[in-house]
């Protein structure tokens, strides 16, 4: 039920391409709760992500 770390940073950097699916995204979530690598990871991305939307905008 619970993806594996790899699992999970491919639904990681899918997720920064497409809409994940409800099932993909709970899935995330569980491994985000109990995997603190992840967890960081997943946070990163979302500071890039904010990031790289932030320089768009200002295009
Ligand atoms: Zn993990």
């Amino acid at each position: 039920m619970i993806p594996t770390c790899k699992e999970t940073s491919v639904l990681l950097s899918q997720g920064q391409d497409r809409r994940l699916k409800p099932s993909e995204s709970l899935r995330l979530r569980l491994h985000l709760l109990i995997c603190r690598r992840c967890r960081s990871f997943s946070q990163q991305l979302e500071f890039l992500r904010a990031a790289v939307r932030r320089y768009r905008d200002h295009g």
